[in-house]
């Protein structure tokens, strides 16, 4: 046990190991201090007990390697990695590990933590958990990136488990990662125990155990919320324009799935620059994200007028999508929006300058742990399916998915309408409700 955290798997947590932290300094600083500070604020609203206060303020298991990959070329490069394990009292640590240069303790405690509200809100029985390694991965061959990642599943041993902490994918991994992962950690199991190894991480291909509909899912979240929203605003999606910000893994699939319902794309923008609608009809979302798998980005596209990051965030549409990394929607560029609603595909992207003035101009937000929290809810039917042997098809995993969304929105909607507060801080508040409620009833040990 730590930090006063039910453990719910002692033999994981007794085979834990940890290493040096690598010295390097993070590029955001305090995110992790901003996600208690968020915390912090939703737990005055809700007067929430002190104690789950104190549990949450420190994440229960960090875990930091240093591990040797050997490259093409025969040289040995050293990789920094981290599995941080913010809170299980509802169930395994769950979340993604991200790939990126940016990647530091710090980050993945808040992004860890983030799980922890998120699952707690959407009612499903995963704590919160992330990991990631300091590294660009388009420095990398594909098997230096299969080389790191066997390593790094390697050096993580036990701490990753079906039943105690299971990964997925976040920035910079996705389905062939997730494969990597379940070999090396298949491998290194006795025989007769393999068959439980398929559910040590979700989001790997549908032929190797993957489920349907888990690729699309953050962005059919993401669009879902936007539709319950649109409903409350007396508008169809079909009549919405929108702006995407990355159009990766989460950005894309909203794109397109927004396309086929009839909204209009006015602009996208991610690492390689921004580009923008030349007609009312918008961007064709589909190629677009054709254009950006083959090219690398969506600087470039044919069919669109090339702007700058500044003018992006001014083009005018009903809802901004932020689906790439934190610390985008900051004081500066929510400003410049020109939106009615900022729907948030990526975890953090919104600072609490940004935050501010989003409220005082009147935009509506619809937050992260929310808004996003159709990937991990996929990733949850994954991992029943696999647990349970059973193989569900599309429409039963977008309904369901559809189901657990509209409760969690409509709870978020209760607080926000009960205690008279923004949507970040309501969907906070009815997540650490929850997990007050579970240590309530359990108490804490001894
Ligand atoms: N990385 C995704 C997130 O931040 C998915 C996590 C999961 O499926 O476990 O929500």
């Amino acid at each position: 046990m730590t930090n006063g955290t039910a453990t719910l798997n002692p033999s994981a947590s007794s085979a834990r190991s940890c290493c040096t932290p690598p010295a390097s300094a993070p590029a955001h600083p305090k995110l992790f201090e901003r996600v208690r500070e968020q915390m912090d604020l939703a737990a005055d609203a809700a007067g929430l007990a002190p104690e789950v206060r104190k549990i949450l303020a420190a994440p229960a298991c960090e875990v930091a390697v240093n591990f040797p990959v050997k490259m093409d070329d025969g040289r040995v490069e050293m990789f920094s990695g981290y599995r941080v394990q913010h809170n299980n009292v509802l169930g395994p640590f769950k979340g993604g590990i991200r790939y990126h240069p940016d990647v530091s303790l710090d980050e993945v405690r808040a992004l860890a933590a983030w799980m922890t509200i998120k699952c707690a809100l959407v009612d499903i029985p995963f704590g919160g958990g992330k990991g990631g390694v300091q590294v660009d991965p388009a420095t990398l061959s594909r098997r230096e990136v299969e080389r790191m990642t066997r390593r790094f599943v390697y050096a993580l041993g036990a701490n990753i488990g079906p039943g105690y902490d299971v990964p997925a994918p976040d920035v910079n991994t996705d389905a062939r990662t997730m494969a990597w992962i379940v070999d090396t950690y298949a491998a290194t199991m006795p025989p007769q125990e393999r068959y439980r190894a398929l559910a040590v991480v979700t989001g790997k291909p549908v032929s190797a155990g993957g489920s349907v509909g888990r690729e699309k899912a953050t962005g059919q979240g993401v669009v879902d919320l936007i539709e319950m929203w649109a409903a409350d605003h007396k508008c169809k999606v079909s009549d919405l324009t929108y702006t995407v910000q990355g159009f990766g893994k989460v950005g894309s699939w909203a794109a397109r799935i927004l396309k086929d319902k009839g909204a209009k794309l006015m602009a996208a923008q991610d690492v390689t620059g921004a580009v923008k609608a030349t007609t009312p009809a918008g961007l064709d979302a589909d190629a677009l994200a054709e254009h950006a798998k083959k090219t690398g980005g969506v600087a470039g596209f044919p069919a669109a007028q090339a702007i700058t990051l500044d003018q992006f965030f001014g083009v005018q549409a009903d809802v901004f999508i932020p689906a790439a990394l934190e610390n985008q929607v900051t004081g500066q560029s929510a400003r410049k929006l020109n939106v009615r609603l900022v729907a948030e595909g990526a975890n953090g992207p919104t600072t609490p300058e940004g935050d501010a003035v989003l409220r005082e101009r009147g935009i509506d937000v619809l937050p992260d742990v929310l808004c996003n929290a159709g990937g991990v809810i996929v990733s949850y039917f994954e991992w029943l399916q696999n647990r349970g042997g059973a193989a569900w098809n599309a429409t039963e995993v977008d309904q369901r998915l559809r189901e657990i969304l509209e409760r969690a929105y409509a709870r978020v909607k209760g607080m926000v309408a009960e205690k008279s507060l923004d949507w970040r801080t309501a969907a906070y508040a009815v997540a650490l409700r929850r997990i007050e409620q579970v240590y309530a009833e359990r108490g804490i040990f001894p």
